[in-house]
């Protein structure tokens, strides 16, 4: 495998950061994950806004710009034969001294990681996936907005700890008010009597790009607008049908919370039309922009 680091493709063991790197030492820095399909890369042009907001927030400035980003990806994909896969941008805050003084890096470490993905497994977007409710809370905004997409994950991390060792792949976070916010790496929609819904971001959530791509595109196409609104974990308890959408995950069914059933506990209509839709649309031709 090659990978593209600070302005060079190289073989993936000579892809090295250093321990002094601030991303490594303070978890400093910002991500996206991107897909691959068919040869096109999805939304890539909403990562690369999505990635300069989060870079601007934490005041790190990327040594090259977003054109030459775009084409350092384009390059790692080509040069790793990919049409279908998974892209991983990173900025870090560099290498710097063991303080935190962000500002005594003098150069972000830029790299762009192509590979094929593991999705959950296929038989979960027919039967449904089991999610739990985690006991740890979203970080509040006012702490380290969600919408940053820092490389600092820990918060999500214990969440899915949760998960895991409930037996189960993915936990269901509320915000510090006890609103429903997201999963730890997924967006949630609830579908009640043929409406869908989503928190709003500042329910204290990373907008989604595959979030976005339902509420701005596939929803209106299929005649299912989506609406932004506040709720609670009983209106989830109580949804016909529940789903999440993220570049992993796509959009997958949620069946059961906990010892909960969703609706009549099968992947109900309106999330399988939003599942073959949206891999009818990546799969013929995905938007890049
Ligand atoms: N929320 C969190 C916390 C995430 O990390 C992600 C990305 N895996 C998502 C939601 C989904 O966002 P996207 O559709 O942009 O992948």
């Amino acid at each position: 495998m090659k990978i593209w680091i600070d302005g060079q493709l190289v073989p993936e063991d000579e892809a090295k950061v250093s321990v002094m790197d601030h991303g490594l030492l303070y978890g400093d820095g910002c991500f996206e994950g991107i897909r691959i399909y068919n040869g096109r890369i999805f939304k890539l042009g909403s990562h690369l806004r999505r990635m300069w907001d989060s870079a601007e927030e934490i005041r790190l400035q990327s040594p090259y710009s977003m054109e030459e980003v775009e084409r350092a990806i384009r390059e790692t994909v080509s040069a790793n034969q990919l049409t279908d896969g998974y892209i991983r941008l990173v900025f870090t805050r560099g290498v710097g001294t063991l303080g935190l003084h962000p500002f005594l890096c003098p150069v972000p470490t830029v790299f762009v990681i192509a590979d094929t993905i593991k999705l959950y497994p296929q038989e979960l977007y027919e039967s449904g996936m089991q999610i739990i409710v985690a006991e740890r809370r979203r970080v509040p905004r006012e702490c380290l907005d969600p919408q940053i997409k820092s490389l600092n994950y820990l918060n999500n991390i214990l969440a899915k700890i949760e998960a895991i060792d409930a037996g189960v792949l993915e936990a269901l976070m509320l915000n510090m008010e006890g609103w429903v916010s997201e999963c730890t790496g997924d967006n949630v929609f609830v579908v009640k009597d043929g409406a869908v819904f989503t928190p709003p971001p500042d329910a204290g959530i990373l907008n989604g790009i595959t979030r976005q791509f339902l509420i701005d595109d596939l929803g209106p196409s299929l005649g299912l607008p989506i609406q932004e609104k506040l709720f609670r974990l009983e209106e989830v308890y109580q949804a016909d049908e529940l789903f999440l959408t993220g570049t992993a995950a796509e959009v997958i069914g949620v069946t059961r919370i906990g010892d909960r059933v969703i609706g009549d506990g099968t992947v109900g209509p309106i999330t399988r039309r939003f599942v073959s839709e949206f891999r009818a649309r990546v799969t013929s031709d995905a938007p890049e922009d």
